[in-house]
């Protein structure tokens, strides 16, 4: 569990997962989440419990999730504003779908300098499309807890229901394959440049998002790992 590393002002590590969807972002940041002792905030997550909710928000983010686009840049930082103040985020958080716009990254980059924090690392999952297109159409997930399960790769214990909410799962429209393939494109075009934002922020760290999720989790446990040490002489 980290806390604190020794020599350094900052206590708190703050990581951001991107990569296309199907990636596996959700899927890493819940371990990493377990292992670091960190929240997961994920952005899709929040969107999609205010849908349900039937929110004002959630009204406007169905519109947009449904269709494959982005929610708004001045919504979703307002969103995540709001949860980094919230005292489980006082020694980091791994943020996963956030950010995906350059103005969202640079709104990060700023809340976190209020806070007196910082990035320690931004990991890109390099995932192609057609790994990324199949992991979403065996894709089901759990409208309670978010969890995701792959059909074939990893399915639950029990057909069609989550093993820990024992709910239905469901494919959500967003991971049609129409959809995915529009879904794709938008992270081309609006989210791709944050590479190079990253790579000339000392920041990023890329690893390769094609292997099984337990292959995936031992290479970004090297990066993060590598990361936090990095931390400590810059
Ligand atoms: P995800 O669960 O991360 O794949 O997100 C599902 C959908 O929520 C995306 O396709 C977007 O419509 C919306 N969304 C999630 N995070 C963001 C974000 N940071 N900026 C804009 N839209 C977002």
């Amino acid at each position: 569990m980290i806390v604190a590393r020794p020599g350094t002002q900052q206590t708190s590590v703050d990581l951001v997962l991107l990569g296309p969807p199907g990636a596996g972002k959700g899927t890493q940041a819940k371990r990493l989440s377990a292992t670091y002792g960190i929240p997961q905030i994920s952005t899709g997550d929040m969107l999609r419990e205010a849908v349900a909710a039937g929110t004002a928000l959630g009204d406007l983010a169905h519109r947009h999730i449904s269709r494959g686009e982005y929610v708004p840049d001045d919504v979703i930082v307002k969103l995540v504003e709001e949860r980094l103040r919230q005292s489980d985020c006082n020694s980091g958080c791994l943020l996963d779908g956030f950010p995906r716009t350059f103005s969202q990254a640079v709104a990060l980059d700023e809340m976190l300098q209020k806070m007196g924090r910082r990035l320690i690392a931004a990991i890109c999952l390099d995932t192609g499309p057609d790994v990324a297109v199949e992991r979403n159409a065996h894709r089901r997930s759990c409208p309670v807890c978010g969890r995701s399960y792959h059909q074939k790769a990893y399915p639950p214990k029990v057909s069609g229901t989550c093993d820990d909410c024992r709910v239905a799962l469901v494919h959500r429209d967003d991971d049609q394959e129409n959809v995915i393939r529009y879904r794709l494109a938008v992270y081309a075009e609006q989210t791709l440049p944050l590479v190079e934002y990253y790579r000339t922020a000392g920041l990023l760290r890329v690893v390769n998002g094609d292997r099984s999720a337990d292959e995936v989790a031992r290479q970004v446990g090297v990066v993060v790992d590598e990361a936090l040490r990095g931390d400590e002489s810059r």
